[in-house]
């Protein structure tokens, strides 16, 4: 285990596993990989290297219904939260086995959801069911028990493949590849080879009190711009029922300028309150509007940065801050700095 973890022994640790459904427990059914009930437990007993001594023991609980990763949203990410919060002081750390396709955003999520957070909260799944042969859910999984059972974490994280990424820092890059995430804009927490190396110098401080913050049905939206993208397409989006929307803008933060009632539609809706958070398309490097004219309009339009956030995050972020009913100045204020480690603290704007 890492160095300088705590000294008790992992075999007497225990690990809450969560399952919500994904492919690491699914069966081969007619119409494909399919979740089932109870599926997933039996194969984890048929597992003996899960009761040896070198592993922590564990409590494994399955959501019903079982879900692809596709439907899960904000209730089910409550009823994950408000979980790991009911068994906080049973157990040393938590691992949530999710599917990989919207892992990020639960990860994400999750991040904000449990404020004061002072254990390990390790997102895990695989690409291959663990009841296949060339499976990659026996080492993600082992891995993850070690991990949340460590002592040393106390954040949302999500482990692939060997890779520790902050959970509000990874994006899905891969369809199929182990290697399905990527950190782009924060180093790997940790990597996995013959030993466990953990980058101490990232991890976030151990909180002081966990609370469960719901995202109390915040409506926010992630709008990806194009070339040609028009004023009155933007215009129907915006003046809907939004309170926040993500600006997926091209390079360091660029926006059409030249239409100025695309700049005007931005403008009235952030008159009227919708907080607008501009997040570039890239996937590694930072906003800064001040770079170039054509992010400059955005600035002025009242959009805000989202700096070096992905859009996963910023959508999680943008829920969280509207949920907590702060005034909307402090909403703008606080979306470009660091809550949980999901921002760079050094940006540009
Ligand atoms: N479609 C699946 C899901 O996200 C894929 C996976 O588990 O990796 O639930």
């Amino acid at each position: 285990m890492p160095s300088g973890s705590s000294a008790r022994p992992l075999s007497d640790k225990r690990v809450y596993i969560a399952y919500t459904g994904g492919t690491i427990g699914m069966r081969r059914g007619e119409r494909g990989y399919e979740p089932a009930p109870g599926y997933l437990a039996a194969r984890l007993e048929g597992m003996p290297e899960l009761s040896h001594p070198d592993l922590p023991r564990y409590v494994l609980h399955e959501y019903s219904p079982l879900l692809d990763s596709s439907d899960l949203g904000p209730a089910e990410w409550e009823e994950i939260a408000r979980d790991i919060a009911a068994n906080y002081d049973q157990f040393d750390g938590f691992v949530v086995l999710h599917g990989t396709d919207t892992m990020a955003y639960s990860a994400s999520a999750l991040s904000f959801m449990l404020e004061g957070l002072a254990k390990p909260v390790l997102l895990t799944g695989s690409q291959v069911p663990i009841a296949e042969v060339r499976s990659d859910a026996r080492e993600n999984l082992i891995t993850s028990m070690m991990l949340a059972a460590g002592g040393r974490l106390s954040e949302v994280c999500l482990f692939m493949n060997g890779r520790l990424l902050r959970g509000n820092r990874a994006t899905k890059i891969s369809v199929g590849g182990f290697d399905a995430f990527e950190s782009p804009n924060l180093p790997l927490l940790g990597e996995v080879g013959v030993g466990i190396e953990l980058r101490e110098e990232l991890l976030l401080p151990p909180g002081e009190r966990l609370q469960v913050r719901p995202l109390a049905g915040a409506e926010v939206a992630a709008v990806r711009l194009f070339p040609g993208i028009s004023a009155p397409l933007l215009e129907r989006i915006l003046d809907g029922e939004l309170r926040g929307v993500v600006l997926e803008t091209f390079g360091a933060g660029n926006a059409p300028s030249r239409d100025a009632r695309l700049l005007s539609a931005l403008r009235r809706a952030s008159d009227r309150g919708v907080v607008l958070v501009n997040c570039t398309q890239c996937l590694r490097g930072s906003v800064n509007m001040s770079g170039y004219a054509t992010g400059r309009a955005l600035s002025l339009a009242g959009v805000v940065s989202g700096g070096d956030m992905t859009v996963e995050a910023a959508l999680a972020k943008l829920s969280h801050l509207l949920s907590l009913d702060l005034p909307v100045e402090r909403v703008r204020e606080l979306m470009p700095s660091s809550l949980r480690g999901e921002v760079s603290e050094v940006q540009l704007d």
